[in-house]
């Protein structure tokens, strides 16, 4: 047995059952989120009229997660030196969700890029398709151990930074991912779209079901946007490069609709006025910011 495969098992105990999902969900990326993808389709298709499938659909989504990141919250990081260990007491106003809630970072200047599964998916994927970034030796050494098929390529923070930052301008929202196969942690950082993101398109078919219209497999990264109309052009690209439905123009008068903004920073970056900036509203979801989660931890804001 592999170095990488034993320390998978040593992360997860006793529970083997989690330890041979980790390995085979990595192993077998693209057919496994192609699987999961199908499965949804299905039971949406065959079910989603009974309300009572909600609850199959919760207990499918809480296992699962990816958080927006800004690109301040990202940088943070990928500038990383030291590990960081977070559980649930701490980030239970970052990721709000019921298992996969841990920020746990070991060795993070350790990084490698492969093909996005979800992209794979497609006949006619976004390009390029090498958008998944491990973050940590841990799962590093074992998509380089074990992910070859996906062209794995160990990377330097640097490089991880340009390469979000090209899908970023291609109009590619970052998230970072929490996964129960992985320890209920952050170990993936994707560049995702509505389009190829198997996360945002299993998200909207489970929104079919009955009752399920506010599961969500992404949380919103926390912040919300603010508008000065006085730099304002009206030129229209917030509402174009919005994923979210979250601006539109009117008889000429754009609109924001903060409920369904995810702070995912795109629209800023791409205002040729600056007219636009994120802020933090009081009492919300609190952003993937780990100085932010730092202070937390040594008694800071909460
Ligand atoms: S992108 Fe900026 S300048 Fe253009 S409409 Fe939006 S806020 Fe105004
Ligand atoms: S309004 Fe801007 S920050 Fe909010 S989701 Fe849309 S593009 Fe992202």
């Amino acid at each position: 047995m592999k170095e990488s495969t034993r320390r998978v098992f040593r992360l997860h105990g006793w529970r083997v059952d989690r330890a041979i999902h980790n390995y085979l969900y990595f192993v077998f990326y693209d057919l496994y989120v192609k699987g999961a993808l199908y499965l949804t389709q299905v039971i949406v298709t065959l079910f989603g009229r009974f309300p009572a499938t909600r609850h199959l659909a919760r207990f499918i989504f809480d296992r699962y997660h990816a958080k927006v990141l800004s690109w301040g919250d990202l940088t943070k990081i990928l500038q990383l030196e030291e590990a960081v260990d977070l559980g649930p007491d701490t980030t239970g106003r970052i990721i709000p969700f019921r298992y996969a809630n841990r920020i746990v970072l070991r060795e993070p200047t350790h990084l490698a890029v492969m093909d996005c599964p979800c992209k794979l998916e497609l006949d006619d994927p976004c390009q390029p398709v090498a958008s998944c970034i491990a973050v940590g030796r841990p799962l590093v050494d074992f998509w380089l151990e074990h992910c070859e098929k996906y062209h794995v390529r160990r990377i330097t923070q640097e490089e991880a930074l340009d390469i979000i930052e090209r899908h970023r301008q291609n109009g590619h929202i970052t998230q970072a991912f929490f996964k129960v196969a992985t320890g209920g942690s952050m170990g993936v950082i994707c560049s995702c779209c509505p389009r190829c993101c198997v996360s945002m398109r299993a998200t909207a078919l489970v929104r079919k079901i009955k009752g399920a219209e506010g599961i969500s497999q992404y949380a919103p990264s926390g912040y919300k946007v603010a508008h000065d109309p006085g730099s304002c052009r009206a030129c229209g690209s917030c509402a174009e490069t919005c994923h979210f439905g979250a601006v539109e123009f009117r008889e000429g008068r754009r609109l924001y609709h903060p409920e369904k903004c995810y702070g995912c920073e795109l629209c800023v970056e791409r205002c040729p006025a600056k007219a636009l900036s994120l802020f933090l509203p009081e009492g919300g979801l609190l952003p993937l910011d780990l100085e932010l989660a730092g202070r937390m931890l040594t008694g800071g804001r909460s």
